[in-house]
């Protein structure tokens, strides 16, 4: 196989769009004829030797080249590598995690950017992305893609009704990052984590809302645009820093809260196994005991055993606590000197636990609050106490 067009593949451009690319400019009826001899060098390349299915299931954790869906793609690359004496590095094939769903609809392309330079953008074949976010200028629908053809032809031929709405995270995550090289995969870690920071902070905001009467305006300083790239710690660090507090206690409350979100819910963890450590050194440079709970039950909370009287405790389940429950462990568990929590009084009440008196289930008992509180100073933990990790 010999080619003639061999232009280079850009970074945010997919390998299955580069090479459809070369097919078109190289004279091939489509791009599947160029993958199939791609393929077949392949096996003559590697002199009848094929990936195994366990050493490709191996992979396929940490290398979406070896899913099932993307080998064809992990075959031509190799192929194509030896055609063209060039590499290919994994992290710019911008490869779906998934088989994507492609329909015609997915075909689209800004005239703009395809006029200054003919080749599909990876991002163009997200569902959600729309609009441009260099020329503001909502994408057109193409039944193929247009190589060799004027972008002026393709005018009449779309449905502008069809594009209502841009994705503003794909959006803002393209305007800070793209020009660092932001791939596929990036793009979609960062959706992940920007929409995980959303639902929390909107949690930490209703819950300091109804239970501490505190309102804080976080939208504002929800900054994607800016925070998109940093690390979880540091974007969390960034929304606290704009935040006004009238007291230190109340900066306390706020962090707090913003673990306990965390962890009740388990947002941001999956994504970062450094996220864990910070929360761990987090909790502890608020106070021992919110460091003792995180690290001691992770998501459970202790209750003492009423049959017994031994005070031997059994976790209940942090998941189940209502936010009134939530609240009243906050207040009583220590976290927070009494000194501390006066300042959350303003004309007396500044904070509410509610009427009823909170109730966890351990199994088929019921138990009350207060015997969490009673039994919370007797937990032991073993633990060496972790420094505050300090942030960049
Ligand atoms: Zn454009």
């Amino acid at each position: 196989m010999n080619l003639i067009y061999r232009k280079r593949k850009y970074f945010d451009e997919s390998f299955p769009d580069y090479l459809g690319r070369l097919a078109y400019w190289n004279g091939y009826r489509d791009s599947e004829v160029l993958v199939v001899s791609l393929i077949n060098l392949y096996k003559d390349i590697a002199g009848g030797y094929d990936i195994s299915e366990k050493e490709r299931k191996k992979l396929s954790d940490f290398n979406v080249e070896y899913k099932r869906h993307n080998l064809k793609w992990y075959k031509s690359r190799v192929a194509l590598e030896f055609v063209l004496r060039e590499y290919f590095p994994l992290s710019e094939l911008n490869l779906y995690e998934a088989p994507p769903k492609r329909s015609v609809s997915d075909n689209k392309i800004c005239r703009k950017c395809w006029e200054k330079n003919s080749y599909v953008r990876f991002y163009w074949r997200e569902g959600c992305y729309k609009v441009c976010h260099l020329h503001s200028e909502t994408l057109i629908k193409v039944k193929s893609i247009p190589y060799g053809t004027s972008v002026s032809s393709l005018t009449n031929d779309f449905d502008i009704d069809a594009f209502k709405y841009n994705c503003k995270i794909t959006k803002a995550i393209l305007e800070s990052r793209i020009k660092m090289g932001c791939s596929l995969s990036d793009l979609h870690f960062e959706m992940a984590v920007a929409i995980d920071e959303i639902s929390l902070w909107g949690r930490v905001q209703r819950f300091l809302k109804s239970r501490f009467l505190w309102e804080i305006d976080v939208e504002r300083y929800l900054d994607i645009q800016l925070v998109a790239g940093l690390s979880i710690p540091s974007r969390l660090e960034s929304v606290i820093s704009k935040l006004h507090f009238e007291n230190k206690p109340q900066e306390k409350l706020l962090r707090v809260v913003l673990i306990l979100q965390i962890v009740r819910y388990n947002f941001l963890i999956k994504m970062c196994s450094t996220t864990w450590n910070w929360i761990l050194s987090e909790s502890y440079s608020l106070s021992p005991f919110l460091y003792s709970y995180i690290k001691g039950v992770k998501s459970n909370l202790f209750a003492s055993n009423e049959m017994t009287d031994n005070y031997v405790v059994y976790p209940v389940s942090f998941l189940s606590f209502s936010d009134r429950q939530l609240c009243k462990f906050i207040i009583e568990s220590s976290i927070f000197t009494s000194n501390e929590l006066k300042n959350f009084y303003k004309g007396g009440k500044s904070y509410s636990t509610g009427v009823l008196e909170p109730r966890g289930i351990l199994g088929r008992m019921e138990v009350d609050y207060d015997k969490y509180k009673d039994a919370t100073g007797k937990n032991v933990f073993d633990i060496q106490p972790a420094k505050r990790k300090i942030l960049a």
